[in-house]
Protein backbone atom coordinates (compact mmCIF):
# COMPACT_ATOMS: atom_id res chain seq x y z
CA UNK A 1 0.00 0.00 0.00
CA UNK A 2 1.28 3.46 -0.97
CA UNK A 3 2.11 6.25 1.61
CA UNK A 4 -1.36 8.16 0.49
CA UNK A 5 -3.41 5.48 0.07
CA UNK A 6 -2.52 4.62 3.23
CA UNK A 7 -3.16 7.84 4.89
CA UNK A 8 -6.52 7.73 2.96
CA UNK A 9 -7.53 4.44 4.90
CA UNK A 10 -6.67 5.72 7.92
CA UNK A 11 -8.30 8.90 7.93
CA UNK A 12 -10.85 7.76 6.34
CA UNK A 13 -10.86 10.58 3.36
CA UNK A 14 -14.55 10.29 1.34
CA UNK A 15 -14.83 12.09 -2.53
CA UNK A 16 -14.61 14.19 -3.22
CA UNK A 17 -11.60 14.82 -0.59
CA UNK A 18 -8.46 12.48 -1.80
CA UNK A 19 -4.88 12.21 -0.03
CA UNK A 20 -2.69 14.28 -2.75
CA UNK A 21 0.83 14.29 -0.72
CA UNK A 22 2.22 12.56 2.00
CA UNK A 23 6.03 14.03 3.48
CA UNK A 24 7.91 12.79 5.93
CA UNK A 25 10.11 15.02 8.14
CA UNK A 26 11.69 13.17 10.70
CA UNK A 27 13.98 16.46 11.59
CA UNK A 28 10.85 18.48 12.06
CA UNK A 29 8.67 15.25 14.00
CA UNK A 30 5.80 15.80 11.76
CA UNK A 31 3.97 13.97 8.91
CA UNK A 32 2.42 16.12 6.39
CA UNK A 33 -0.68 14.66 4.57
CA UNK A 34 -1.57 17.15 1.58
CA UNK A 35 -5.64 16.64 1.07
CA UNK A 36 -7.08 17.76 -2.52
CA UNK A 37 -10.63 18.24 -3.36
CA UNK A 38 -12.24 17.04 -6.68
CA UNK A 39 -12.16 21.12 -8.33
CA UNK A 40 -15.03 22.66 -10.07
CA UNK A 41 -18.62 21.04 -8.60
CA UNK A 42 -20.22 23.43 -6.29
CA UNK A 43 -19.99 22.83 -2.43
CA UNK A 44 -22.05 23.02 0.59
CA UNK A 45 -22.55 26.47 2.55
CA UNK A 46 -22.13 25.57 6.14
CA UNK A 47 -24.43 27.26 7.44
CA UNK A 48 -27.57 26.06 5.07
CA UNK A 49 -25.88 23.36 3.09
CA UNK A 50 -27.33 24.66 -0.29
CA UNK A 51 -24.37 23.57 -2.95
CA UNK A 52 -23.43 26.66 -3.64
CA UNK A 53 -20.22 28.13 -6.34
CA UNK A 54 -16.74 27.88 -5.60
CA UNK A 55 -15.54 31.35 -4.99
CA UNK A 56 -11.95 30.82 -3.84
CA UNK A 57 -9.41 28.44 -1.90
CA UNK A 58 -7.43 29.21 1.42
CA UNK A 59 -5.17 27.28 2.72
CA UNK A 60 -5.68 25.71 5.64
CA UNK A 61 -3.53 23.04 8.46
CA UNK A 62 -5.02 20.90 11.63
CA UNK A 63 -3.30 19.11 13.60
CA UNK A 64 -4.49 15.22 13.65
CA UNK A 65 -3.47 12.19 16.49
CA UNK A 66 -0.01 11.50 16.25
CA UNK A 67 1.64 9.14 13.92
CA UNK A 68 4.03 7.10 16.05
CA UNK A 69 6.10 9.45 17.30
CA UNK A 70 5.54 12.55 15.01
CA UNK A 71 2.75 14.38 14.82
CA UNK A 72 0.31 14.68 11.83
CA UNK A 73 -0.46 17.80 9.79
CA UNK A 74 -3.31 17.83 7.53
CA UNK A 75 -3.19 20.08 5.02
CA UNK A 76 -6.06 21.38 2.47
CA UNK A 77 -6.94 24.24 0.34
CA UNK A 78 -10.65 24.75 1.14
CA UNK A 79 -13.26 26.26 -1.05
CA UNK A 80 -14.69 29.41 -0.20
CA UNK A 81 -18.45 28.79 -1.49
CA UNK A 82 -20.33 32.54 -2.48
CA UNK A 83 -23.99 31.38 -0.90
CA UNK A 84 -26.73 33.87 -2.28
CA UNK A 85 -28.44 33.29 1.55
CA UNK A 86 -24.80 33.68 3.61
CA UNK A 87 -22.20 35.42 1.63
CA UNK A 88 -18.77 34.12 0.99
CA UNK A 89 -18.79 31.56 3.52
CA UNK A 90 -15.62 28.61 4.16
CA UNK A 91 -17.20 25.24 3.56
CA UNK A 92 -16.78 22.65 6.00
CA UNK A 93 -14.69 19.78 5.85
CA UNK A 94 -15.28 16.36 6.80
CA UNK A 95 -12.80 16.26 9.17
CA UNK A 96 -12.66 19.32 11.70
CA UNK A 97 -15.50 21.73 13.09
CA UNK A 98 -15.57 25.19 11.21
CA UNK A 99 -13.04 27.70 12.90
CA UNK A 100 -10.53 24.91 14.62
CA UNK A 101 -7.36 23.71 13.68
CA UNK A 102 -7.84 20.31 14.89
CA UNK A 103 -9.70 17.68 13.41
CA UNK A 104 -12.13 16.39 15.53
CA UNK A 105 -10.84 12.86 16.43
CA UNK A 106 -8.01 15.34 17.98
CA UNK A 107 -10.37 17.19 19.72
CA UNK A 108 -11.97 13.90 21.04
CA UNK A 109 -8.35 12.44 22.29
CA UNK A 110 -8.05 16.23 23.80
CA UNK A 111 -10.99 15.91 25.87
CA UNK A 112 -10.42 12.58 27.14
CA UNK A 113 -7.74 13.98 28.55
CA UNK A 114 -9.55 17.07 29.84
CA UNK A 115 -11.93 14.99 32.08
CA UNK A 116 -8.40 13.18 33.55
CA UNK A 117 -6.07 15.87 33.94
CA UNK A 118 -5.82 19.56 34.68
CA UNK A 119 -5.89 21.74 31.66
CA UNK A 120 -1.82 22.75 32.59
CA UNK A 121 -1.01 18.96 32.11
CA UNK A 122 -2.93 18.46 29.76
CA UNK A 123 -1.66 21.30 26.95
CA UNK A 124 2.18 20.42 28.53
CA UNK A 125 1.44 16.46 27.40
CA UNK A 126 0.14 17.47 23.94
CA UNK A 127 2.21 20.22 23.15
CA UNK A 128 -0.70 22.48 22.73
CA UNK A 129 -0.81 26.10 23.90
CA UNK A 130 -2.88 26.64 26.82
CA UNK A 131 -5.23 28.69 24.61
CA UNK A 132 -5.85 25.80 21.85
CA UNK A 133 -6.65 23.50 24.85
CA UNK A 134 -9.19 26.51 26.34
CA UNK A 135 -10.74 26.59 22.28
CA UNK A 136 -11.32 22.66 22.30
CA UNK A 137 -12.85 22.66 25.98
CA UNK A 138 -15.37 25.79 25.00
CA UNK A 139 -16.02 24.39 21.99
CA UNK A 140 -16.89 20.93 23.67
CA UNK A 141 -19.16 22.84 25.94
CA UNK A 142 -20.98 24.86 23.33
CA UNK A 143 -21.64 21.49 21.63
CA UNK A 144 -23.14 19.91 24.75
CA UNK A 145 -25.18 23.22 25.79
CA UNK A 146 -26.88 22.96 22.28
CA UNK A 147 -27.61 19.27 22.25
CA UNK A 148 -28.94 19.87 25.91
CA UNK A 149 -32.55 18.62 25.71
CA UNK A 150 -35.55 20.41 27.69
CA UNK A 151 -34.70 20.32 31.18
CA UNK A 152 -37.37 18.71 33.42
CA UNK A 153 -36.35 20.12 36.71
CA UNK A 154 -38.02 19.62 39.79
CA UNK A 155 -35.54 20.38 42.73
CA UNK A 156 -32.92 22.77 42.60
CA UNK A 157 -30.10 24.31 44.08
CA UNK A 158 -28.78 27.63 44.17
CA UNK A 159 -25.14 28.12 45.33
CA UNK A 160 -22.21 30.94 44.88
CA UNK A 161 -18.52 29.93 44.19
CA UNK A 162 -15.91 31.97 44.25
CA UNK A 163 -12.32 31.91 42.73
CA UNK A 164 -8.97 33.04 42.12
CA UNK A 165 -9.37 36.54 43.96
CA UNK A 166 -11.59 35.67 47.37
CA UNK A 167 -14.69 38.24 46.31
CA UNK A 168 -15.32 37.12 42.73
CA UNK A 169 -18.18 34.94 42.54
CA UNK A 170 -20.31 32.86 39.95
CA UNK A 171 -23.60 31.90 40.91
CA UNK A 172 -24.13 28.03 40.29
CA UNK A 173 -27.87 26.47 39.38
CA UNK A 174 -27.87 22.67 39.38
CA UNK A 175 -30.13 19.92 39.28
CA UNK A 176 -30.58 18.46 42.91
CA UNK A 177 -31.67 15.06 41.05
CA UNK A 178 -29.85 14.58 38.16
CA UNK A 179 -26.79 16.19 40.11
CA UNK A 180 -25.89 18.23 37.41
CA UNK A 181 -25.15 21.84 36.95
CA UNK A 182 -27.50 23.38 34.88
CA UNK A 183 -26.25 27.26 34.45
CA UNK A 184 -22.88 29.58 35.41
CA UNK A 185 -23.82 33.01 35.99
CA UNK A 186 -21.31 36.18 36.53
CA UNK A 187 -21.43 37.50 40.23
CA UNK A 188 -23.87 36.41 42.88
CA UNK A 189 -26.34 39.33 42.18
CA UNK A 190 -30.39 39.31 41.68
CA UNK A 191 -29.60 39.69 38.12
CA UNK A 192 -27.75 36.46 37.82
CA UNK A 193 -30.18 34.23 39.51
CA UNK A 194 -32.86 35.49 37.38
CA UNK A 195 -30.94 35.08 34.34
CA UNK A 196 -31.36 31.35 35.13
CA UNK A 197 -35.26 31.41 36.09
CA UNK A 198 -36.08 34.02 33.13
CA UNK A 199 -33.69 32.71 29.96
CA UNK A 200 -33.24 29.10 31.10
CA UNK A 201 -37.00 27.93 32.04
CA UNK A 202 -39.92 28.35 30.26
CA UNK A 203 -42.98 29.29 32.17
CA UNK A 204 -43.94 25.71 32.43
CA UNK A 205 -40.83 25.00 33.43
CA UNK A 206 -40.67 27.71 36.25
CA UNK A 207 -44.10 26.19 37.73
CA UNK A 208 -42.80 22.59 37.49
CA UNK A 209 -39.62 23.43 40.03
CA UNK A 210 -40.82 22.03 43.63
CA UNK A 211 -37.91 22.79 45.95
CA UNK A 212 -34.78 25.47 45.54
CA UNK A 213 -32.14 24.81 47.99
CA UNK A 214 -30.00 27.94 48.77
CA UNK A 215 -28.44 30.12 51.23
CA UNK A 216 -29.85 33.11 52.91
CA UNK A 217 -28.51 35.10 50.70
CA UNK A 218 -31.17 38.53 49.85
CA UNK A 219 -30.55 38.60 45.83
CA UNK A 220 -30.91 34.93 45.38
CA UNK A 221 -34.19 34.88 47.50
CA UNK A 222 -35.17 38.05 45.18
CA UNK A 223 -34.91 36.94 42.26
CA UNK A 224 -36.61 33.43 43.41
CA UNK A 225 -39.99 35.04 44.74
CA UNK A 226 -40.39 37.13 41.29
CA UNK A 227 -39.89 34.54 38.79
CA UNK A 228 -41.15 31.26 40.32
CA UNK A 229 -44.68 30.99 41.56
CA UNK A 230 -45.24 30.25 44.92
CA UNK A 231 -41.54 30.66 45.85
CA UNK A 232 -42.37 31.46 49.44
CA UNK A 233 -43.14 27.69 49.91
CA UNK A 234 -40.54 26.53 47.84
CA UNK A 235 -37.22 28.27 48.84
CA UNK A 236 -35.25 26.20 51.08
CA UNK A 237 -32.32 27.87 53.28
CA UNK A 238 -29.76 24.98 52.92
CA UNK A 239 -28.65 23.31 56.41
CA UNK A 240 -25.03 23.06 55.64
CA UNK A 241 -24.63 26.91 54.63
CA UNK A 242 -26.47 27.31 58.20
CA UNK A 243 -23.78 25.35 60.04
CA UNK A 244 -21.40 27.14 58.10
CA UNK A 245 -22.71 30.32 59.37
CA UNK A 246 -22.96 28.97 63.38
CA UNK A 247 -19.49 27.11 62.43
CA UNK A 248 -18.27 31.03 61.96
CA UNK A 249 -20.07 32.32 65.37
CA UNK A 250 -18.05 29.90 67.09
CA UNK A 251 -15.24 30.62 65.36
CA UNK A 252 -15.46 34.11 66.69
CA UNK A 253 -16.05 33.55 69.93
CA UNK A 254 -13.12 31.23 70.12
CA UNK A 255 -10.59 33.90 68.38
CA UNK A 256 -11.56 36.37 71.33
CA UNK A 257 -11.43 33.69 74.10
CA UNK A 258 -8.34 32.24 72.67
CA UNK A 259 -6.85 35.82 72.98
CA UNK A 260 -7.90 36.27 76.66
CA UNK A 261 -6.06 33.24 78.11
CA UNK A 262 -3.17 33.53 76.35
CA UNK A 263 -2.67 37.13 77.94
CA UNK A 264 -3.23 35.25 81.04
CA UNK A 265 -0.60 32.29 80.04
CA UNK A 266 -3.19 29.92 79.37
CA UNK A 267 -3.06 27.76 76.30
CA UNK A 268 -5.73 25.20 76.42
CA UNK A 269 -7.16 26.80 73.33
CA UNK A 270 -4.20 26.81 71.62
CA UNK A 271 -4.33 24.48 68.39
CA UNK A 272 -7.91 23.43 69.00
CA UNK A 273 -9.38 25.56 66.41
CA UNK A 274 -10.99 22.71 63.82
CA UNK A 275 -11.94 20.47 67.12
CA UNK A 276 -14.42 23.02 67.30
CA UNK A 277 -15.46 23.22 63.41
CA UNK A 278 -15.94 19.64 62.38
CA UNK A 279 -18.74 17.33 62.93
CA UNK A 280 -18.49 15.03 65.83
CA UNK A 281 -18.79 11.94 63.63
CA UNK A 282 -15.78 12.93 62.03
CA UNK A 283 -13.68 12.56 65.40
CA UNK A 284 -11.54 9.56 65.89
CA UNK A 285 -12.93 8.26 69.41
CA UNK A 286 -9.34 8.88 70.83
CA UNK A 287 -9.77 12.36 69.52
CA UNK A 288 -13.34 12.41 70.76
CA UNK A 289 -12.29 12.10 73.94
CA UNK A 290 -9.32 14.02 74.29
CA UNK A 291 -11.90 16.67 73.31
CA UNK A 292 -13.97 15.82 76.55
CA UNK A 293 -12.65 17.70 78.82
CA UNK A 294 -12.87 21.46 76.65
CA UNK A 295 -16.36 20.64 75.17
CA UNK A 296 -18.01 20.24 78.50
CA UNK A 297 -16.03 22.54 80.72
CA UNK A 298 -16.72 25.98 81.61
CA UNK A 299 -15.27 28.27 78.29
CA UNK A 300 -17.12 30.16 76.15
CA UNK A 301 -16.39 28.66 73.46
CA UNK A 302 -17.83 25.45 74.52
CA UNK A 303 -21.14 26.77 75.13
CA UNK A 304 -21.33 28.58 71.78
CA UNK A 305 -20.14 24.82 70.45
CA UNK A 306 -23.19 22.92 72.30
CA UNK A 307 -25.73 26.19 70.94
CA UNK A 308 -24.05 24.98 66.88
CA UNK A 309 -24.48 21.28 67.53
CA UNK A 310 -27.79 21.23 69.79
CA UNK A 311 -29.35 23.13 66.93
CA UNK A 312 -28.96 20.83 64.22
CA UNK A 313 -31.58 18.88 65.95
CA UNK A 314 -34.11 20.95 64.39
CA UNK A 315 -33.64 19.05 61.06
CA UNK A 316 -35.00 15.89 62.52
CA UNK A 317 -38.46 17.01 63.17
CA UNK A 318 -41.28 15.86 61.17
CA UNK A 319 -43.85 18.32 62.42
CA UNK A 320 -43.40 22.25 61.92
CA UNK A 321 -45.68 23.01 64.95
CA UNK A 322 -42.78 20.96 67.20
CA UNK A 323 -39.76 22.08 65.02
CA UNK A 324 -40.75 25.90 65.56
CA UNK A 325 -41.13 25.14 69.85
CA UNK A 326 -37.94 23.92 69.58
CA UNK A 327 -36.37 26.44 68.11
CA UNK A 328 -38.20 28.93 70.29
CA UNK A 329 -36.32 26.89 73.01
CA UNK A 330 -32.94 27.11 71.45
CA UNK A 331 -33.51 31.11 70.46
CA UNK A 332 -34.28 31.84 73.87
CA UNK A 333 -30.89 30.14 75.21
CA UNK A 334 -28.64 31.84 72.17
CA UNK A 335 -30.06 34.95 72.81
CA UNK A 336 -29.16 34.40 76.73
CA UNK A 337 -25.86 32.94 76.20
CA UNK A 338 -24.00 36.71 76.05
CA UNK A 339 -22.06 35.54 73.08
CA UNK A 340 -22.26 38.27 70.99
CA UNK A 341 -21.72 36.21 67.75
CA UNK A 342 -23.61 33.70 68.53
CA UNK A 343 -26.34 36.09 69.21
CA UNK A 344 -26.22 37.79 65.95
CA UNK A 345 -26.84 33.51 64.28
CA UNK A 346 -29.36 33.43 66.31
CA UNK A 347 -31.42 36.03 65.42
CA UNK A 348 -30.38 35.60 61.62
CA UNK A 349 -31.95 32.19 61.70
CA UNK A 350 -34.98 33.00 63.12
CA UNK A 351 -35.61 36.33 60.96
CA UNK A 352 -35.20 33.30 58.17
CA UNK A 353 -36.91 30.49 59.98
CA UNK A 354 -39.94 30.25 57.73
CA UNK A 355 -37.61 28.68 55.02
CA UNK A 356 -35.37 27.10 57.17
CA UNK A 357 -38.55 25.05 58.62
CA UNK A 358 -39.23 24.48 54.53
CA UNK A 359 -36.88 21.37 54.87
CA UNK A 360 -39.02 19.40 56.93
CA UNK A 361 -41.48 18.97 53.49
CA UNK A 362 -38.59 19.45 50.83
CA UNK A 363 -35.81 17.44 52.52
CA UNK A 364 -33.44 19.11 50.41
CA UNK A 365 -29.56 20.63 50.95
CA UNK A 366 -27.06 21.72 48.21
CA UNK A 367 -25.02 18.87 49.70
CA UNK A 368 -27.14 16.39 47.51
CA UNK A 369 -24.71 17.37 45.15
CA UNK A 370 -21.66 16.72 46.98
CA UNK A 371 -19.98 15.13 43.85
CA UNK A 372 -20.23 18.40 42.01
CA UNK A 373 -19.34 20.87 44.95
CA UNK A 374 -16.28 18.61 45.05
CA UNK A 375 -15.51 18.14 41.84
CA UNK A 376 -15.62 22.63 41.33
CA UNK A 377 -13.39 22.53 44.44
CA UNK A 378 -11.00 20.20 41.90
CA UNK A 379 -11.44 22.59 38.82
CA UNK A 380 -10.21 25.89 41.86
CA UNK A 381 -7.56 24.13 42.52
CA UNK A 382 -5.94 22.64 39.26
CA UNK A 383 -6.57 25.99 37.06
CA UNK A 384 -5.48 28.31 39.80
CA UNK A 385 -4.43 30.24 36.76
CA UNK A 386 -7.48 31.20 35.64
CA UNK A 387 -7.09 33.93 32.86
CA UNK A 388 -10.78 34.76 33.39
CA UNK A 389 -13.94 34.17 34.56
CA UNK A 390 -15.35 32.39 30.94
CA UNK A 391 -12.14 29.54 31.56
CA UNK A 392 -13.43 28.87 35.20
CA UNK A 393 -17.60 29.08 34.29
CA UNK A 394 -16.65 26.59 31.08
CA UNK A 395 -14.42 24.08 33.17
CA UNK A 396 -17.87 24.19 35.33
CA UNK A 397 -19.88 23.42 32.28
CA UNK A 398 -16.92 20.87 31.01
CA UNK A 399 -16.96 18.81 34.60
CA UNK A 400 -20.24 19.42 36.07
CA UNK A 401 -22.77 19.62 33.31
CA UNK A 402 -23.51 16.14 31.79
CA UNK A 403 -23.46 17.27 28.76
CA UNK A 404 -22.41 15.37 25.78
CA UNK A 405 -19.04 17.17 24.87
CA UNK A 406 -17.86 14.76 21.94
CA UNK A 407 -18.02 15.90 18.67
CA UNK A 408 -19.71 13.04 16.27
ZN1 LIG B 1 -25.96 29.38 2.96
Amino acid sequence: MRDHELYATILGVQAPWTVERVDVDVAGGAVHVWLARGEGGPAPCPECQTACPIYDHREREWRHLDTCQLQTRLHARVPRVECPTHGVVQSAVPWAASGSKFTLLFERLVIDWLREAAVTAVARQLKLGWDAVWGIERRAVARGLARRGTLALRQVGVDEKSFQRRHDYVTVVSDLEGAQVLFVADDRKRESLEAFWVLGLTAAQRTQVEAIAMDMWEPYVQATLAQIPDAAAKIVFDKFHIAKHLNEGVDRVRRAEQRELKQRGDERLTGTKYDWLRHPDRFTDEAWRAFHALRTGTLKVARAWALKETIVCLWDYRYVGAARKFFQRWYFWATHSRLRPMIEKARMLKSHLANVLTYLKHRITNATAEGLNSKIQWIRYTARGFRNRENFKTAIYFHCGGLDLYPH
